[in-house]
């Protein structure tokens, strides 16, 4: 399986980095290693600046290439939650540097993913998801405000990648990312449910 992510999807959170808002979709991935389902997530001693980023992540149910936007919806069958997590002073870096940035994104552990839940429950551009840092409200999000919807993503990702069975897309963060340290409780709720839920731990 492979994780592709979506950078700078909601016009809010490009400005808070002071991004240029894409005009088409900007992707990456992160290999299985950086895929966890586990509550504990280690800061890498390589970062003293760890961020989170709350993203709505797609579940691919079928093989496909050069998928087009209006098959797209036939591709995907669940959604969840995942926290692409991301060592934002190395990415600085790489940016600063015209580097790729994949050792600030898809270290181990990076891709943290709840349980998915079939689309069939969902209504595809009302769905709400929030993360909570330490009880209190840091991202709010809303499908609706994304700048490139599911299946323009998986169109334009089928462009230059197979699409295998149980590849996840994580479809970019809303505003409101932030840095973490030793302790951190994060929780991650779907349409209100709380589904995902990470503590930040020292290796
Ligand atoms: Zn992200």
């Amino acid at each position: 399986m492979k994780i592709f992510c979506i950078g700078r999807n909601y016009v809010e959170h490009a400005k808070e980095l002071n991004n240029k808002v894409p005009k088409q979709p900007l992707v990456f991935m992160k290999p299985p290693t950086a895929l966890t389902f586990d509550r504990d997530i280690p800061i890498p001693h390589f970062t003293q600046d760890l961020h989170f980023e709350l993203e709505l992540a797609l579940l691919i149910s079928k093989e496909g290439k050069n998928i087009a936007e209006n098959d797209a919806s036939d591709y995907f069958s669940d959604i969840g939650l995942g926290i692409d997590y991301t060592a934002r002073d190395v990415q600085s870096a790489c940016k600063a540097k015209g580097h790729p940035w994949e050792i600030s994104k898809a270290f181990d552990k990076s891709a943290s993913l709840s349980n998915f839940f079939p689309k069939l429950n969902f209504e595809l551009d009302k769905i709400h998801f929030q993360l909570k840092k330490n009880n209190k409200v840091v991202q709010d999000g809303f499908s609706s405000d994304m700048i490139f919807k599911f299946d323009r993503l998986i169109a334009h990702i089928s462009t230059y990648f197979t699409m295998e069975v149980g590849d996840v897309i994580l479809t970019g963060t809303p505003a409101g990312v932030g840095p973490l340290a030793q302790g951190d409780k994060l929780q991650g709720y779907l349409n209100g449910e709380l589904v995902l839920e990470n503590y930040i731990i020292t290796y």
